[in-house]
């Protein structure tokens, strides 16, 4: 954390804990989070770091950030936190804001994530054959792990084709409603709410 060009604002908190209700002008930076974090040996920017960097209002750098999708919403950090802050219910938010970030997250993560709603939206469940075959475009990621194919196909764990599940109508409404219930993220208006809850695949 380059705390020489920190600007310490209160706006970005609020909005921050607004969005996430994760009560982090409680942290006490003691690194419990971080301790016992299953990412954070390969995170840019550390559990506990990101709970000051809210509170420091370094917004850009965070948004940015790959360790917003990298983590895997396992609660270890809130189960241990003495203060009860939840840096799970904090990365949830960031991600969110991040979406309509005017430099977000160059994370993999983010077009996976991406492509899996859509498909839920639309199909109602995974194909994986699909799902690997837009990642991989989407990434050009061409040739990456291509040699678990073989016995992936084998094995029968990537049909080539699925049914669609019933329900679309349902499915349609059930996300209509979760991206009026999204509030808008900093600086991205709509566009985050309709990107997180894949309503651009309509068009
Ligand atoms: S465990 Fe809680 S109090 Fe300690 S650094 Fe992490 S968020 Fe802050
Ligand atoms: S929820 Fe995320 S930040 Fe918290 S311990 Fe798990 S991976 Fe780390």
């Amino acid at each position: 954390m380059n705390l020489a060009s920190t600007e310490i604002s209160g706006d970005f908190a609020s909005l921050v804990e607004a969005e996430s209700h994760a009560n982090l002008m409680a942290c006490l930076q003691c690194k419990k989070c971080t301790s016992g974090c299953p990412v954070a040996a390969m995170a840019d920017i550390k559990p506990h770091e990101i709970v000051r960097m809210v509170q420091f209002g370094q917004r850009d750098e965070l948004l940015a950030s790959k360790m917003l999708w990298q983590c895997t919403s396992c609660q270890t950090c809130a189960t241990r936190c003495p203060q009860k802050v939840s840096v799970a219910a904090l990365n949830d938010g960031l991600r969110r804001m991040s979406l309509g970030a005017k430099a977000p997250s160059k994370s993999a993560v983010v077009t996976f994530n991406d492509i899996f709603m859509r498909a839920v939206r639309k199909r109602g469940r995974m194909n994986e054959a699909g799902l690997m075959a837009s990642f991989k475009l989407r990434t050009m990621r061409l040739f990456e792990d291509m040699g678990k194919l073989p016995m992936m196909l084998w094995k029968g764990k990537m049909p080539l084709f699925q049914f669609a599940a019933p329900g679309r109508s349902e499915r349609e409404a059930m996300f209509e409603r979760a991206s009026r219930i999204a509030s808008p993220p900093l600086g991205g208006g709509e566009a985050g709410a309709r990107s997180a809850t894949g309503e651009g695949d309509k068009q």
